[in-house]
């Protein structure tokens, strides 16, 4: 029987390097992760390709994938909705494809009382500070746009306790290797390894 992959959940507040941090992940061939592509109401930026970074779909659009239960989870973020689609996600997971999921905290909340066994990892800035200097080098969104996102970031940390791990992004280069190591000590947990398999094949 082939084992079902596992599902591993990006979160942290804007800016705060999570993209940068998922990039890494997908390169690496010790992990082999398949990157779900959210849909969400909000515009593309200039750099965004629908299909790529997102599905941009509209309000209506949105809301018939709630009633059809399409979605995983979704959550309201910044003004815009954002969600998974479920049966994407579902079908990696059975073919044995460990998935990436980079969504909220709400969403991640979500998915963690949905499916218990999905690995919830949290990205802190190294201070508050750090992350606004970021968001404003970052050059993709406007003062309001940024001053709104901030406003909310307290709000997100306070909730990294719910989550498996934290990692702080002081370096990216170490944070990316601090997030993979946590990955790959994941998939040889005792737990997900069948014994009874592995004799089998032993012979
Ligand atoms: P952005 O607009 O900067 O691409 O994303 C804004 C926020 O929405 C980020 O915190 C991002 O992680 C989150 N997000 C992206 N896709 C999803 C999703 O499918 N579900 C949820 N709940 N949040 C998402």
């Amino acid at each position: 029987m082939r084992k079902k992959g596992l599902l591993f959940v990006i979160s942290g507040p804007s800016g705060v390097g999570k993209g940068t941090i998922c990039k890494g992940l997908l390169r690496k061939d010790s992990l082999s992760l398949c990157l779900s592509i959210s849909v969400t109401t909000r515009l593309p930026r200039s750099n965004e390709e629908h299909g790529k970074n997102y599905f941009f779909i509209d309000d209506k659009e949105f809301k018939s994938m709630i009633d059809k239960g399409e979605l995983l989870e979704w959550a309201e973020v910044y003004g815009n909705y954002y969600g998974t689609p479920r049966k994407w996600v579902e079908k990696k997971l059975e073919s044995g494809c460990d998935v990436l999921l980079e969504i909220d905290v709400q969403g991640a909340l979500q998915v963690k009382s949905k499916i218990p066994e999905s690995i919830l990892i949290f990205i802190l800035p190294p201070t508050i500070n750090d992350l606004k200097e970021r968001l404003k080098s970052r050059n993709t969104d406007s003062d309001e746009v940024i001053s709104n996102r901030l406003k909310h970031v307290k709000d997100e940390i306070e909730k990294a306790v719910q989550y498996d791990y934290i990692v702080i992004n002081d370096f990216i280069g170490k944070a990316l290797e601090r997030v993979a190591s946590i990955m790959i000590a994941e998939k040889c947990r005792a737990e997900r390894f069948s014994i009874e398999d592995y004799l089998k094949g032993s012979g």
